[in-house]
């Protein structure tokens, strides 16, 4: 099947997969299975794979002064589309107003982020090492795995002929893993289509949703209008920037469906990277970017977080103030950067943002029953700004025309 067939397939799986879960309701649980099926075999291929990109690209790159302008341009990249992300949140929030007026405050803290708040900055440094790699690569955390490879690549282009074995292993086990993800791509319009229509028809089909989308529709319109924004910011800095435009996002489509339909970056990572590498960035490039901004660069968490916060702040008729909506400017970046790739991370971490601002954690009772839906929008443009990201940089970083 040539990739434009499968994208088409793809299409198919998730629209068939809205249709199938919304008008079928609980039935479709039967197959979430085969949902399942899809998303461990995703997550089965991460940990290897991201240890043989990480390690290649920075042994292909090979001069610490390139990494090091690389990595800080990465940093510097991701650290203000995020920031610009919550800005255009803040922004719609603060016009729309969608908190005003709602009715049904709640009372107790949901489960989800009972003893969250205590989250702060020293708890995100925290994760960029770990005591245990094998500990997190069981548990699918991935920036100490990356940390680790980034390090293991540096140390491995210092031993000289001596790596050249080792160099040239984890060259062959990233060829290995790229033609896996290959494989596996055949599974994703089956398997789209159930993690689809299983996880609306656990919600109970179409007409349960809409009677929670009604209740919260002007903040879930809030939170989608503004990631539109951000996603059309991103493809115009794809265009200023990249140097690219609509053909780099249709490459990106089957990543981006996936990312919808898995509602996690790491999951959906191996998919972008073989898009991204086909639609022609350079993969010493997409190999280190892309691993990177699964983890730490989430435009959507970043910007749902503040609208949510905001609404929280607007429903309990508080008054947020501009030195308060700066302080959830700020944690909300902390916070998407903190959050996990892994579906609604990013409800959990809001809790650093609440009570950063002295909000009732009680609050995120209001967004919850619907927060599911709006995890795989941000995913997806999570995704998209990862995408564009390494479009991008790639040739600021990199200047020669070496794959
Ligand atoms: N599910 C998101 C991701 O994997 C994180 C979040 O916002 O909850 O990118």
């Amino acid at each position: 099947m040539k990739n434009n067939n499968l994208l088409f397939a793809i299409l198919i799986g998730a629209l068939g997969g809205i249709f199938c879960g919304w008008f079928f309701g609980t039935a479709m649980m039967s197959i979430a299975w085969v949902g399942t099926f899809f998303l461990n075999a995703l997550k089965m291929l991460i940990v290897p794979l991201i240890i043989a990109a990480v390690i290649t690209s920075i042994t292909a790159i090979g001069d610490v002064r390139h990494l090091g302008k690389l990595g800080g341009l990465t940093v510097l990249y991701y650290l203000s589309t995020t920031a610009v992300a919550v800005l255009i949140g803040l922004i719609a929030v603060n016009i729309i107003k969608p908190g005003v007026g709602t009715q049904e405050l709640s009372q107790t803290i949901p489960d989800a982020i009972v003893g969250k708040d205590a989250t702060g900055i020293a708890d995100i440094v925290q994760t960029l090492i770990t005591p245990s790699l094998v500990e997190s690569a069981a548990k699918l955390e991935l920036l100490p795995i990356i940390v680790f490879c980034i390090l293991f690549g540096i140390a491995l282009t210092t031993i000289g002929e001596r790596g050249t074995t080792i160099s040239n292993f984890f060259e062959g086990l990233n060829d290995v893993m790229m033609k896996l993800v290959i494989w596996l791509m055949y599974l994703a319009p089956i398997g789209i289509f159930s993690l689809i229509a299983a996880k609306l028809g656990e919600s109970g089909g179409g007409d349960a949703v809409w009677g929670e989308i009604k209740k919260v529709g002007w903040y879930m319109f809030t939170v989608i209008f503004a990631l539109g924004l951000h996603f059309l910011f991103l493809l115009g800095v794809l265009k200023v920037l990249g140097g690219r435009g609509i053909d780099y996002l249709l490459s990106m489509l089957r990543a981006l469906v996936t990312a919808f339909g898995t509602a996690s970056s790491s999951a959906t990572l191996p998919l972008t990277m073989e898009c991204a590498i086909e639609a022609g960035v350079k993969k010493r490039a997409a190999k280190f970017i892309l691993p990177l901004g699964a983890t730490v660069n989430m435009d959507g968490t970043a910007l749902y977080e503040a609208v949510a916060v905001m609404f929280i702040a607007q429903a309990y008729g508080f008054d947020m103030t501009f030195t308060q909506q700066t302080i959830i400017f700020i944690t909300a970046t902390l916070a998407a950067i903190g959050a996990a790739a892994i579906p609604q991370a990013g409800l959990v971490t809001m809790a650093l943002v609440l009570t950063a601002v002295n909000l009732p954690l009680e609050g995120v009772g209001l967004i919850l029953a619907v927060d599911w839906f709006l995890d795989r929008i941000r995913t997806t443009i999570n995704v998209w700004g990862d995408s564009v990201g390494t479009a991008v940089i790639q040739n600021y970083a990199l200047e020669d025309d070496i794959d």
